[in-house]
């Protein structure tokens, strides 16, 4: 067993088969990272979009500039869409999603390294079993680094889940600009993760293209 002290405070590491697993941090309350899953921990628009293939679906040639997925698909009606999303959010798929770009590396970094825990709040669904399939499919790519998931409803805001953080200048990293722009508006520390769909979003926040940058920025306050 280690014990660090750093300006934080104490941070206890252990360590188990060679890997050094963070036991206890007396702060944990500064080491917690507020997240999204979809778009920023995890690539849900490419298992989506495998899933939507093997159903007939073809993805148009524009598809990664809108947000909106009946602009993705030509066969798929606004009126539609919705539903689509809800059914793969709840079917045995979403267990199953990968990790998006770098993000195990550096939470993996970021948690066994700097004690950093994360909390998702995620727009999943509010089916019991999705919410399962949803934490096992986290903490297998994530591990111990992932502290709790809350589910909400699919596609719901997220004003109401944020607001018990107003002010608390947690970090806060979204991919919808929406969400991102309320966590700003709330006193957190906002960080937009850049897809086609969001990269004309305007705003003084930062914007990052990968968790290299996540990770700079929160260590090194790049
Ligand atoms: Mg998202």
């Amino acid at each position: 067993m280690s014990v660090v002290l750093d300006n934080a405070g104490i941070i206890i590491f252990i360590v188990v088969d060679n890997t050094l697993k963070l036991l206890y941090n007396c702060n944990m309350k500064n080491k917690l990272i507020l997240t999204d899953a979809d778009g920023v921990l995890l690539d849900w628009e490419w298992a989506f979009s495998v899933w939507m293939r093997e159903r007939g679906y073809t993805l148009s040639e524009n598809a990664k500039q809108s947000y909106y997925l009946h602009h993705h698909y030509n066969e798929l009606e606004e009126k539609d869409a919705k539903r689509v999303v809800r059914t793969f959010n709840e079917s045995a798929a979403i267990g199953f999603l990968p990790a998006l770009r770098d993000a195990t590396y550096y939470v993996k970094r970021l948690h066994e390294e700097h004690g950093y825990i994360f909390r998702v709040i995620t727009s999943l669904s509010l089916d019991k079993d999705a919410q399962r399939l949803r934490e096992m499919n986290l903490r297998k790519l994530f591990g111990d680094a992932i502290e709790d998931v809350i589910c909400l409803a699919t596609g719901a805001d997220k004003d109401e889940a944020l607001a018990p953080y107003e002010g608390s200048g947690l970090y806060w990293i979204e991919d919808k600009p929406s969400n991102a722009d309320c966590g700003h508006r709330l006193g957190l520390n906002s960080i937009l993760v850049e897809h086609g769909h969001n990269m004309h979003h305007t705003c003084n926040y930062p914007v990052v293209k990968n968790w290299k940058e996540i990770y700079e920025l929160i260590t090194e306050g790049k």
